[in-house]
C-alpha cells in the first residue's frame, strides 16, 4: 500500500488553514533553526506516520490478550511487537509500554511499590535532577517524604559516600537515580549496592539516555534496578511518551499502576509509534548514530573549553553539558536570549550551586541528539561550538549578525526534514 490515504496533510489545510499554518511553521521552525536542546530530538518519516494511523481511534484498556473492549487483535499486534523489542533490546523482563509521558511513566512507577508519605531519595533538581525526583512543585515531593542527594561543589560529581551517608539516615524505601542535567555516566553499580545496604528500591530513571543504552554506548541500567522508566521520544528519537521495565516480581503492580491506576485507554498510535522507534534503535545505525551523538557532545564541549567557558564537570561522556558562562559575564537567561536571536535553540539552565535564581541562572545546557539526527558530525559542531562562544562572549549586533548568517548556511545543508520546503 503505498498511498493509504487516512494521513492526508492537504485535508488538514483544506479542514484548518489556521491550524496548517502554526504546524508548518513549526517545521519550518525546526529545519531552519540548530536545535540544542538536550531532551529534544527529530523522529523519522516512518515513527510520524505510525503516529498518524487510525489506531488513534481505538480503545484498548487492559493489556494484549486480556482487554475490557472488543476488537482489538490487531493493536494487540502492535503493543505486543513494541513490548518485546523493548525486552530484546534492553534485555528487561517486564515492559510496559502504556505511559503516556516520562512523568507519567514515574508516577505510575512509585504508586506501584511506594505509599503516600513513604520516603524517596532522588537528585535534586538544582544539582540535575527532574521535577519528578522529588520537588516540592511536583506530585513527587507532595506525596512522599523527600531526601535530596547531590554533587559536591568541588569536582561537581556525585559522591557516593554522601550518598550512602543520606540513605543510612533517612532509610528511604526507594532511591530514585537518573537525571536531566548530569553530563557523566552514572554509577548503578554504586547505587544498587547502597540501595542494598539499605533495604531500599532502586529505580532509575533512563528518561534522557536510554537511546544511548540503545545504541550501546551507555551501561545499562536495566541490570541493576528493579524498576527502569524512561521517555521515548528523547535520545531514543521515538514518538513522545514512555515506558517502564521492571523485574518480574513487580510486572503485576507495575501494569495495574499504569492502568486502572493513572492513566485509562492507552494511545495506540503512540504505541505503534514506540514498536517503530524500538525497531529503528535495535539497527546498527542507531549504533552509529549513538556513537555519533557522544562524539559531538565531547567535540561541543573541548570547543567551548577552548574558547574560554567552562564546562561543569569539566567535559561530558553522554549526550548533554551544562556551560558555566559566569566567566564570559552572562547569565542563562541572557545567552539563551541571544542564542535565540541567531537561531540557535538552548535552554538556560542552573548550575550546581548556583548563586542566580532557577529563572536566570548561570548556565546554558546543550545537547547533540538533534543536530546528530540531521547528520552532522565533528566538523560542525566545533564550528557550532565556536558560534556559540561567539555570541555568548560578544553580544554586539554586528556579531550577531554575522553568526545568524552562518548558522543559516548551516541549516541550509543540515534539516531533519529536508523534504518539507
Ligand atoms: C524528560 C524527563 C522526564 C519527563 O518526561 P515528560 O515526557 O516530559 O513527562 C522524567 N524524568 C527525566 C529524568 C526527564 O529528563
Amino acid at each position: 500500500m503505498s498511498n493509504p490515504g487516512w494521513a492526508d496533510w492537504s485535508a488538514v489545510e483544506k479542514v484548518d488553514p489556521e491550524l496548517a499554518e502554526a504546524v508548518l511553521g513549526e517545521v519550518a521552525r525546526q529545519n531552519s533553526k540548530l536545535e540544542m536542546i538536550a531532551s529534544e530530538n527529530f523522529s523519522s518519516p516512518a515513527v510520524l506516520a505510525a503516529l498518524g494511523t487510525p489506531l488513534t481511534n481505538k480503545y484498548a484498556e487492559g493489556y494484549p490478550g486480556r482487554r475490557y473492549y472488543g476488537g482489538c487483535e490487531f493493536v494487540d499486534v502492535a503493543e505486543s511487537l513494541a513490548i518485546d523489542r523493548a525486552k530484546a533490546l534492553f534485555g528487561a523482563e517486564h515492559v510496559n509500554v502504556q505511559p503516556h509521558a516520562g512523568a507519567q511513566a514515574n508516577v505510575a512507577a512509585y504508586f506501584a511499590v511506594l505509599e503516600p508519605g513513604d520516603t524517596i531519595m532522588g537528585m535534586s533538581l538544582a544539582h540535575g535532577g527532574h521535577l519528578t525526583h522529588g520537588s516540592p512543585v511536583s506530585f513527587s515531593g507532595r506525596l512522599f517524604r523527600v531526601a535530596a542527594y547531590g554533587v559536591r561543589q568541588d569536582d561537581e560529581l556525585i559522591d557516593l559516600d554522601e550518598v550512602r551517608d543520606i540513605a543510612k539516615r533517612e532509610r528511604p524505601k526507594m532511591i530514585v537515580a537518573g537525571y536531566s542535567a548530569y553530563s557523566r555516566i552514572w554509577d548503578f553499580a554504586g547505587f544498587r549496592s547502597i540501595a542494598d545496604e539499605v533495604g531500599a528500591l532502586l529505580l532509575v530513571d533512563a528518561a534522557h539516555f536510554i537511546g544511548l543504552v540503545a545504541g550501546g554506548v551507555h551501561p545499562n541500567p536495566v541490570e541493576y534496578a528493579d524498576i527502569v522508566t524512561s521517555t521515548t521520544h528523547k535520545t531514543l528519537r521515538g514518538p513522545r511518551g514512555a515506558m517502564i521495565m521492571c523485574r518480574q516480581e513487580h510486572a503485576k503492580a507495575i501494569d495495574k499502576s499504569v492502568f486502572p491506576g493513572w492513566q485509562g485507554g492507552p494511545l495506540m498510535h503512540s504505541i505503534a509509534a514506540k514498536a517503530v522507534a524500538l525497531t529503528e534503535a535495535a539497527s546498527e545505525e542507531f549504533r552509529l548514530y549513538s556513537q555519533q551523538v557522544v562524539a559531538n557532545a565531547r567535540t561541543l564541549a573541548a570547543t567551548l573549553q577552548e574558547e574560554g567557558l567552562r564546562i561543569v564537570s569539566g567535559g561530558t561522556d553522554n549526550h548533554l553539558m551544562l556551560v558555566d558562562l559566569r566567566p564570559a559575564g552572562v547569565t542563562g537567561k541572557e545567552a539563551e536570549a541571544r542564542l535565540d536571536e541567531v537561531g540557535i535553540t538552548v535552554n538556560k539552565n542552573a548550575i550546581p550551586y548556583d548563586p542566580e535564581k532557577p529563572f536566570v541562572a548561570s548556565g546554558v545546557r546543550l545537547g547533540t541528539p538533534a543536530l546528530t539526527t540531521c547528520g552532522m558530525r565533528q566538523p560542525e559542531i566545533e564550528e557550532v561550538g565556536r558560534m556559540i562562544a561567539g555570541v555568548v562572549k560578544d553580544g554586539a549586533s554586528e556579531s550577531k549578525r554575522a553568526i545568524a548568517g552562518r548558522v543559516a548556511e548551516l541549516t541550509a545543508r543540515f534539516k531533519p526534514y529536508p523534504d518539507v520546503a
